[in-house]
């Protein structure tokens, strides 16, 4: 029988469409009498390394316990827009004892680490200093899982709000533990009590509830219970997840930020997530190869090796990887060069597959007529909030078939970001643009991605459209 590969990345896994697609990619291979072979973006990147030996599979089980110690937790703080979330970061930034001594001003990295004393020990914990649910989905949209545990931000005040759900469901999603920080408790009428209970409908109940999330009432403006916080961050580590990690071997880690600096050319900054990471290292990240120049630590300071889950700027790569981009150290500059040479052929062969994968209003009109698909998803981006209330509620109105769906899973006034595009890459969706557009970059970005955006000024064209496509009559565009 032939062999029919399928590709994809894990990031669209995660949606149950997806895996069905995946389910029925195998029934319909064997009916077929084809031998369906489905390979995610990741393992194509496992064949790639072992083409050079390293497998870092076997490498972890190979490992004993005598390997491996305890590493830090990594948190990422997510939460509804204003809820406080820069201002716990800077919070507890600023409350690090053990940061300040240590002399070098604060640098914004993409990530700092803080040392906290838990029964009587001194305990790191790192966090991912960019907040919100975007960072996040944008890493797991590449594959990277860096998040160990997320703190939700939900202002007492304000209480649950829609981005607190998004935000709760993409960390489910990842199977990520979840402690609640329940902000503003400074503010006069903040009922922290209404957040508990609004929050057990989404299956987070509060211990003292009888459930197993732990909530902090915190003041991120007046500093109050931040400790306690971090507390609470320890704690559902040690009890819920095995944090540990081999330091005495070659590094791997991810690519958390990237960027050209105009003095100091590609500069990254690498959380590690096992060995140990050194000056002088030959490295790939992604389809970017170098050697080591210079670390530094989140102070601005120079180190001359990071561990795991330290994060730290790296300096030496000769071109800039993609912020998601796993790390690595290769046995010479040569192999580094050949793993990234490999892996930038593999990309280009991998993006051509996604611009003819994913879904358009055409795609679903067919799809739809062969009986496949059931829910179409829209973002719905506008100039003003009137006119994408308009369309979204025109939209929403739209006298489909029982076995038609139309969900739009995001909207929002403003150009179409970058954001947009990683949420319609996770659930195949279409973007439509009313009066607005997108930025070039991220033109060129939803064109890779093989994300579909359509543009209109007149609300009765889109919809028109949409319902086409919902009818299963739109007609083809040549
Ligand atoms: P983000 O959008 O979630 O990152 O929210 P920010 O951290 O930017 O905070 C939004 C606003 O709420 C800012 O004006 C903050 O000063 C304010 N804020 C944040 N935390 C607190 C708090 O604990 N108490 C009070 N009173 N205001 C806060």
């Amino acid at each position: 029988a032939a062999l029919v590969t399928v590709m994809f990345s894990m990031g669209e896994m995660v949606t149950a469409n997806q895996s069905l697609d995946e389910d029925t990619f195998q029934l319909l291979g064997a009916e077929l009498g084809y031998d369906i072979q489905i390979r995610s973006v990741e393992d194509e990147d496992r064949e790639i390394l072992e083409a050079f030996n390293i497998d870092l599979e076997a490498e972890e089980a190979a490992e004993g316990e005598d390997d491996l110690v305890a590493r830090p937790p990594v948190v990422t703080v997510m939460g509804h827009v204003d809820h406080g979330k820069t201002k716990l970061l800077d919070a507890i930034r600023s409350d690090d004892v053990a940061g300040a001594e240590a002399g070098g001003i604060t640098q914004r990295i993409g990530a700092y680490q803080v040392t906290v004393e838990h029964d009587g020990q001194d305990r790191a914990i790192t966090f991912i200093d960019t907040p919100g649910h975007e960072a996040f989905t944008q890493m797991r949209a590449r594959g990277a899982e860096v998040t160990d545990i997320a703190i939700l931000v939900v202002a007492a005040n304000d209480g649950v709000m829609p981005q607190t759900i998004e935000a709760l469901n993409h960390a489910q999603a990842a199977g990520v533990p979840i402690v609640v920080a329940v902000n503003k408790i400074d503010v006069e009428g903040a009922s922290p009590d209404k957040v508990r209970g609004q929050l057990t409908e989404y299956g987070l109940v509060a211990e003292e509830y009888g459930g197993d999330t732990m909530f902090v009432d915190v003041s991120a403006k007046q500093r109050i219970n931040i400790d306690e916080l971090l507390e609470a961050v320890l704690l559902t580590a040690d009890a819920a997840l095995e944090l540990t990690a081999n330091p005495n071997k070659a590094a791997r880690g991810v690519a958390i930020e990237a960027k050209l600096d105009p003095g100091r050319g590609s500069v990254i900054t690498a959380l590690i997530e096992s060995g140990t990471l050194r000056v002088g290292d030959a490295i790939v990240a992604g389809s970017a190869h170098g050697t080591v120049r210079a670390l530094f630590d989140d102070h601005g300071l120079p180190v001359d090796e990071a561990g795991p889950s330290f994060p730290v700027q790296v300096l030496g790569l000769q071109s800039v990887p993609s912020a998601g981009d796993s790390l690595l150290v290769a046995e010479d500059s040569r192999q580094a060069r050949q793993i990234a040479d490999k892996r930038e052929a593999a990309r280009r062969a991998a993006t051509l597959a996604k611009r003819r994968k994913r879904m358009s209003l055409e795609d679903f009109n067919e799809a739809l007529r062969a009986g496949q698909v059931e829910t179409l998803n829209l973002i719905i981006k506008g100039d003003s909030s009137g006119t994408v209330e308009a369309l979204e509620s025109s939209l929403l109105e739209l006298e489909v078939s029982e076995e038609v769906a139309l969900n739009i899973i995001h909207r929002g006034v403003g150009a179409i970001t970058q954001n947009d595009v990683n949420l319609a890459t996770v659930d195949s969706a279409v973007i439509i643009g009313f009066n607005v557009r997108p930025a070039e970059r991220v033109a060129d970005y939803a064109d890779a991605e093989g994300v579909e955006m359509k543009f209109y000024s007149v609300i009765y064209d889109a919809i028109d459209d949409v319902e086409a496509a919902l009818k299963g009559m739109l007609k083809p565009i040549y």
